[in-house]
């Protein structure tokens, strides 16, 4: 029989009922019994959703308190050295401590989970690392379902992805064959415990299997999973695969000796015959065809298209129907959306509604498709609905979409004779001081903002408190000596959603948060058509800030990529057509822009390294359409219009050609922590264009002194010609306080002009 399984459900809840939780329990408003409680009651709630639903298999150990990768950490005692443990068993205090510091200790570090916008505790290996086991976690959670009459499949990453995820802390190369030596013997205890338990099955994740491409992978693999097979004993093993294809490693992994091998069928439905083909006739294959990572129904007849294709090829008894990936990466439950238009709704699903979907397809595989008649005219009728429907597809963007042409992504001139031109209508100083764009959104512009979209607040009194914002700030900048001056975005709830809402193509939800990291939780925008503008979005602001002051006056904002990566986006359509439209509409906006007088105009794209495919072969496909996102959203303009564009959190040396090929005329990015090591790439590529190193780490409070954002301006001077630099923080402002930010802004400023006078006196 073709079973349906789930590989994990969202964690948080459908009301984020852990979020508030674990909020609660960190500020002290409830005890650690509160929070368990919730926790209890949550996994309980999501394994009886699955039940009902019908799932054959249903994954525990799937729950966290922060984050999974870090329960792996603590299964295994792996604790640096700087929380002092005692080495007993990991407390939910220390826990918590490795996840977001305290008083005494920081935090580990936190990096994304592959390409998704989840991030992951980053395990720390210390030289002679030990592990032993130091968490009940997996054992209790599986015991709490069996106990409740849910027999589940417990959820563990493997211990390659364990490893190749993690760091080594010590000097030197990291000592691979210790660290697989002293792992391997607590994965062998993990599974002679489960297998004690009674545990049937037991799901093993290898992502980094998908693109391991070193030395000795068949090798390693092989023997790892030959001894955790034998460790597992009667406890049978599934290995999941996701977020690519299996790719070179394909013939290694269907050959690993276990019992059932997933396989990511959204992100790589091409594998499919040559997965049926070689798959060894002994083994199940999980075939993940509901995506766990976006929001739209699945198309169960093409679905099944694919699952009768595998049946027929290895019979019912060899497939498992599966979400792509774990639907960490998907929101709760749709039933709970009451504001989405009724169409869109009609087109989306939910983790909730995916489980149904998954129901759905192992039966239609089991009892042909009759079985299922009305869910499948269902579905084609939404697959056709998105096809055909007009609020999808608009002939406008189309036909513009087809009328792009090569010189739309070139500025007029090379960026020798648009720097003269801009020198002289600009007329800035040497080392020219700017901000990202955001000041502090302080209480009462949050409030102000909440009660005009509540309705509450008129919005003549809405605009009138904004543009009163802005005046004050743009005093305050000049009064301090700013050279080109920001409004500071006080009408901006966040960069990406403030755009979206005012473009055609998308919808937001009310409900649908994913987890982004411990409690936090992101609701991206939904794009479901084609994207176009209908008005300018950002001209009225600029122009009335603009009014205010003779300096410059820099409009902001986000580019096409960004706006793409970090919204859902339609999986009708590749994602590389959706950004040129979103590129589209922003050239517009900076069209509009430069019409109205505004001399400046910076398109930020923080998003455009985190963008990059999982695979290196895959990275220079989208480098090239991201590249010509944003030059067809910023070329369209004289060569006296500079294009600023700003990122953030990047390591550029792997796309510094790209970030070259942009062809701003200033970039601004985050370099203050890393003590300006993150120039490097640029210094090495000899990057012509003009930058400004960020000299602010604006994500710390501390308020850093005139002097040392000097030093680090005169640390960029020894390998930038100091004609290119900018002198700016890392970041916006929107998460600082004033008291921080006035301060740091004045000496900002000053320690540019300081630069100036030795400019001065050196000439
Ligand atoms: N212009 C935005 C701001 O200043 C940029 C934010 C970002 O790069 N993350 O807030
Ligand atoms: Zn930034």
């Amino acid at each position: 029989m073709v079973l349906s399984t789930n590989l994990g459900y969202p964690r948080v809840g459908a009301d984020r009922e852990l979020k508030k939780a674990v909020e609660a329990y960190w500020k002290g408003a409830s005890g650690l019994a509160d929070l368990q409680k919730t926790a209890a009651d949550l996994r309980m709630r999501h394994w009886n959703l699955q039940k009902k639903a019908g799932l054959n298999h249903i994954p525990s150990n799937d729950f966290s308190f922060y984050d999974h990768v870090l329960d792996m950490s603590a299964l295994f005692g792996c604790v640096p050295a700087r929380y002092k443990w005692d080495g007993a068993k990991v407390t939910p205090e220390l826990y918590f401590a490795m996840a977001r510091g305290n008083a005494q200790v920081s935090a580990m570090e936190m990096v994304k989970w592959f390409d998704t916008n989840y991030h992951y505790m980053v395990p720390e290996f210390a030289p002679g690392q030990t592990f032993k086991l130091s968490s009940s976690k997996i054992f209790d959670e599986y015991s709490e379902a069996k106990d409740a009459g849910i027999e589940t499949r417990p959820v563990l990453l493997g211990p390659i992805s364990y490893l190749m995820l993690g760091k080594y802390k010590g000097d030197g190369e990291t000592p691979w064959g210790a660290l697989w030596d002293a792992i391997l013997p607590v994965y062998d205890e993990i599974l002679g415990k489960l297998a004690a338990l009674g545990a049937e099955w037991v799901q093993i994740d290898e992502p980094c299997l998908t693109t391991a491409d070193w030395d000795g992978v068949e090798n390693v693999y092989k023997t790892t999973y030959a001894r955790l097979a034998q460790a597992a004993g009667s406890t049978r093993i599934l290995l999941a695969t996701y977020f690519e294809g299996l790719n070179q490693n394909m013939e290694t992994t269907l050959n690993l000796p276990v019992d059932a091998i997933h396989v990511d069928l959204r992100r790589a439905p091409g594998q499919l015959d040559k997965v049926l083909e070689t798959l060894p006739s002994d083994k199940i294959l999980s075939l993940g065809v509901v995506d766990g990572r976006n929001i739209w129904k699945n198309n169960l007849s093409a679905s099944l298209d694919v699952i009768e294709k595998a049946v027929a090829k290895l019979g019912k008894d060899r497939v498992w129907v599966a979400p792509s990936c774990s639907m960490l990466h998907s929101p709760n439950d749709l039933a709970l959306e009451d504001k989405l238009d009724h169409q869109i709704k009609s087109w989306m699903a939910y983790a909730t509604q995916k489980l149904d979907e998954l129901a759905t397809l192992a039966k239609g595989a089991n009892e042909g498709r009759d079985a299922i008649k009305s869910a499948l005219e269902a579905s084609d009728k939404v697959a056709q609905d998105r096809k055909t429907s007009p609020r999808i597809h608009d002939a406008a963007v189309q036909k513009r979409m087809a009328a792009i042409t090569p010189d739309m992504s070139q500025r007029k001139s090379s960026f020798d004779l648009r720097q003269k031109k801009q020198q002289e209508a600009l007329g800035l100083p040497a080392y020219p001081t700017t901000s990202i764009g955001s000041f502090p959104q302080t209480d009462t512009i949050r409030k102000e903002r909440a009660a005009y979209k509540k309705g509450t607040l008129p919005e003549a009194d809405y605009l009138k408190a904004m543009k009163d914002e802005i005046a004050q700030v743009v005093q305050w900048q000049e009064e301090i000596g700013v050279d080109v001056l920001v409004h500071g975005e006080p009408e901006r709830n966040d960069m990406v959603e403030y755009f979206g809402e005012q473009l055609a193509g998308f919808t937001f939800s009310k409900n649908g948060w994913v987890q982004s990291y411990g409690s936090r939780c992101v609701k991206p925008p939904i794009i479901y058509g084609d994207v176009s503008r209908p008005k300018p979005m950002t001209v009225e602001w600029s122009t009335y800030a603009q009014s205010l002051t003779d300096k410059p006056m820099k409009g902001m904002l986000t580019g096409p990529i960004t706006i793409l990566c970090w919204s859902f986006v339609r999986d009708d359509q590749p994602r590389s057509d959706t950004c040129k439209q979103i590129a589209l509409a922003i050239r517009d906006e900076v069209q509009d822009l430069e019409k109205a007088g505004i001399t400046i105009i910076q398109i930020d794209e923080p998003a455009i390294r985190e963008g990059l495919p999982l695979r290196r072969q895959d990275w220079d496909s989208y480098l090239d359409w991201a590249v010509e996102s944003f030059k067809i959203g910023t070329t369209g303009v004289e060569d006296t219009t500079q294009i600023h564009t700003h990122m953030c959190y990047s390591e550029f040396n792997d796309i510094i050609d790209s970030i070259g090929a942009l062809d701003a005329d200033v970039i601004s990015i985050e370099t203050s922590r890393s003590q300006m090591k993150l120039l490097d790439a640029f210094v090495a590529y000899k990057y012509p264009n003009e930058i400004g190193p960020g000299v602010w780490d604006i994500h710390s409070p501390r308020i850093p002194s005139q002097d040392e954002m000097a030093a680090l301006l005169q640390k960029a001077a020894q390998v930038l010609d100091p004609s290119q630099i900018w002198v700016n923080p890392d970041c916006g402002l929107k998460t600082r306080g004033w008291a921080e930010v006035k301060p740091a802004m004045l000496h900002m400023v000053n320690a540019a002009k300081a630069m100036r006078e030795k400019l001065r006196k050196a000439a």
